[in-house]
């Protein structure tokens, strides 16, 4: 069965910890077919790496690789939204196989991960305006899968938090809106959470392409849950995962 892992980070991620190298040798221990290592940009923060030095410690370690796991090069894009000439700039500064497009933080506020959450009522508010974002988000378009759709539900454990049914209307808008521009959605795996009721939706919107990543910030969690996210995807009903490389996508069987 084919296995990727497409959604990692390096040290080059302020919050990761491991080469490039590192990050390799653990996807051949993990049976990997395929890894993305994804750093962050966030928009809103200086860019913590110049991408042509990223690219060549890339070009280095994918030239040393004897793993036999395909290194590939990505970015997650963070808040694009509130600087879309910058977020142009960064995606075209080098060549990318694939670009995550996450929103970790709203306009004025600081990231979800920092947020303190008061009562149910507060986190429900900051969800409304979470999809009012998004759905601007999916019309700019300019990445490969939407991050993490339900990145906020992560720090929001302590209610009893749902996106669906509440926000059925506006996923399916938001859905039409990525399919239509040819985009994917992830299966993050780095909290597994309840997930199989959106990947539904998402196949009944007409969607196909799912990409699966660890969201690792260190070699040791590279592939983590990859299998069992297959599994998860295949219940959804999809049969197929979805590759990304010099941006274009191809289907794999599952
Ligand atoms: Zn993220
Ligand atoms: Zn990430």
């Amino acid at each position: 069965m084919f296995l990727a892992d497409t959604h990692t980070h390096s040290n080059f991620s302020p919050d990761g910890r491991d080469s490039f190298s590192a990050m390799l040798a653990a996807a051949g221990r993990a049976g990997l077919d395929e890894l993305t290592v994804t750093d962050h940009c966030d928009i809103s923060k200086p860019a913590p790496f110049p991408a042509a030095e990223r690219r060549a410690a890339f070009i280095k370690a994918a030239a040393g690789n004897r793993t036999g796991v395909k290194l590939l090069l990505g970015i997650e894009l963070g808040e694009a939204i509130h600087d879309t000439a910058r977020a142009e700039r960064e995606i075209a500064a080098v060549p990318y196989d694939f670009i995550i497009g996450s929103h970790h933080e709203l306009r004025g506020e600081r990231d979800f991960y920092h947020l303190r959450y008061e009562s149910e009522a507060e986190c429900y508010q900051l969800l409304e305006r979470y999809f009012t974002e998004l759905t601007e988000f999916a019309a700019w378009g300019r990445f490969d899968v939407l991050g993490h759709l339900c990145y906020p539900l992560r720090y929001m454990s302590r209610f009893p938090v749902r996106i669906l049914p509440r926000y059925e209307d506006e996923i399916r808008a938001l859905f039409k809106a990525l399919r239509e521009g040819g985009k994917g959605i992830e299966l993050n795996l780095s909290r597994l959470q309840p997930f199989g009721d959106v990947l539904a939706l998402w196949r009944e919107c007409g969607g196909e392409i799912v990409t699966i990543g660890s969201d690792a910030h260190r070699a040791a969690d590279v592939g983590k849950h990859i299998k069992a996210g297959a599994d998860i995807l295949r219940e959804a009903g999809f049969r197929y995962v979805a590759a990304f490389e010099q941006r274009r996508v191809r289907f794999e069987k599952i």
